[in-house]
């Protein structure tokens, strides 16, 4: 544990989720905090401290660079991942934990807070800005308060003028979660010796961008995200996010977030990144491929002289989007097309994994996998404990249990079977059941874009592909209840 050494005292704490507001099936209650799932259940106290030092959070960067000089007061951490609506009854215990230690405490100097920015409940519209609301009842409005942020953060003026500094994930995949947590314990220092920051500015652009469309590895999303900065002259923090289409609030969608020391530095900075967002509205590439068209294509690709997989891209049963991850239209085309080589995964089926374990490895099983549901026979080439510890570059680092796991084959496709949902972007849980990325001629991938990170470097071409699933790309069609009026659903 961090030794506690006289200095400034700092709370810190977190609270996040990313909310799916119309994938009721996929909802969480407290429960889903208390469990290890693909991260570390409800922390408090000097359990954070324990067990964040290390990872892939940014509040493992924060703790490595806010210097042993500090005295931090570790309030209470929950992460929830993705998934659909948190429940009152699990935002109201994680706060109260939050609060609870706050209150008891010494007024601290400042306060560090690990947020993502698109959690929804069912009682509020937004629940982050609530969070903060509840902790500045505590602490008052002098001291100075920093958060990191989900690049899919959707963020509100009420939320803005609460804090004093952000920094929001400049990529997407997400590979700079620590970075981020390092330069939130720069802006601490830094707020720690000029106070609150006086000016604030956010500016929403009119239109939505589909999340399949955000990725910071080229076009605009890269342009733009490479815009966000903190600490530069009078400028403390100026953020990008481009915020989670799915996440039904009234300040859903892109936002630019500036905090300075002066009203008028926050305006200006705030309205010069406002106006290459919407410099770039044309840019945003939203296009799918229909599942028969893309099995096909990759098929073809494959044939053609050339190294490493093709990957297909399932972005509407991405669990890092709230979807299932139990979908099974892109396996049955797959097995249709008779794909030689493929491998699919992560889907999530506890019923067809326990079945697996049951007949043991070697055994043919039959059984109803996904939704909706396809029958057939499966050879049980693999089983899996399903504890891991993760490898990759997006979220390494991390001690996993996604239940019982197993590695199905029919034909010549090979599917990665789960108990606990995760999204495919991490090569460990494929290596546990003894299948290597590289080595598929397919490979069919239940995830958005954070796939990109470590298996678009192997890969000789990505399709993404508009398979049915609960996080539908377009926002067209999202039934909005409590969205402004006036947002386009796309940039164009
Ligand atoms: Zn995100």
């Amino acid at each position: 544990m961090r030794a506690q050494t006289a200095g400034r005292r700092i709370a810190i704490g977190g609270f996040s989720h990313e909310s799916n507001s119309f994938a009721p099936s996929q909802d969480v209650g407290l429960n889903h905090f208390l469990r290890r799932r693909d991260r570390p259940p409800l922390l408090l106290g000097d359990q954070m401290l324990d067990e964040l030092s290390t990872g892939s959070f940014p509040t493992t960067g924060f703790l490595q660079a806010i210097g042993q000089e500090h005295a931090l007061v570790p309030l209470a951490w929950a992460s929830g991942g993705a998934g659909g609506m948190v429940s009152d009854e699990a935002f109201e215990h994680v706060c109260g934990a939050l609060l609870s230690r706050l209150t008891e405490a010494p007024l601290p100097d400042a306060i560090y807070l690990e947020l993502h920015g698109a959690m929804a409940t069912p009682s509020l519209d937004d629940p982050e800005a609530e969070l903060l609301r509840r902790v500045r009842e505590v602490v008052g409005e002098d001291l100075p308060i920093a958060v990191t942020l989900d690049y899919h953060a959707n963020l509100s003026p009420a939320f803005a003028r609460m804090i004093d500094g952000a920094v929001v994930y400049r990529t997407y995949p997400h590979v700079d979660r620590v970075a981020c947590g390092k330069i939130a314990a720069a802006l601490i220092h830094r707020l720690l010796a000029h106070g609150r920051s006086a000016g604030v500015a956010i500016a929403h652009s009119p239109f939505l961008i589909p999340l399949h469309a955000q990725c910071t590895l080229d076009g605009p999303s890269q342009r733009i995200a490479g815009q966000s900065l903190a600490d530069a002259g009078e400028v403390v923090s100026r953020c990008y996010a481009a915020g989670f289409p799915l996440n039904d609030r009234h300040w859903c969608g892109p936002a630019i977030m500036v905090h300075a020391d002066t009203q008028k530095a926050a305006d200006g900075a705030c309205g010069h990144l406002y106006s290459r967002l919407m410099d770039e509205a044309r840019n945003f590439d939203a296009a799918l491929w229909p599942v028969n068209a893309a099995v096909k294509e990759a098929i073809q690709r494959c044939r053609a002289p050339g190294d490493g997989p093709i990957l297909l891209a399932d972005v509407q049963d991405n669990p890092g989007a709230g979807a299932g991850s139990n979908t099974t239209s892109l396996l049955a085309e797959l097995v249709r097309a008779k794909a030689e080589d493929a491998l699919l995964g992560i889907l999530c089926d506890g019923q067809a994994a326990a079945v697996a374990h049951a007949a043991g490895q070697g055994a043919t099983i039959e059984v109803n996998l996904g939704q909706p549901a396809f029958a057939g026979r499966f050879l049980v080439e693999r089983l899996g404990s399903g504890r891991l510890m993760s490898t990759g570059t997006v979220a390494g680092g991390l001690q996993l249990d996604l239940g019982p796991m197993a590695l199905l084959r029919t034909g010549g496709t090979r599917i990665a079977v789960s108990s606990a949902r995760m999204q495919a972007f991490d090569p460990a849980p494929f290596h546990h059941l003894g299948a290597d990325r590289a080595q598929a001629a397919i490979l069919a991938l239940k995830s958005t874009c954070h796939f990109r990170a470590d298996f678009a470097p192997l890969a000789r071409g990505i399709l993404l592909v508009e398979a049915p699933g609960d996080a539908p790309a377009d926002p067209s069609g999202y039934p909005y209840s409590r969205l402004r009026p006036g947002v386009q659903r796309t940039p164009r």
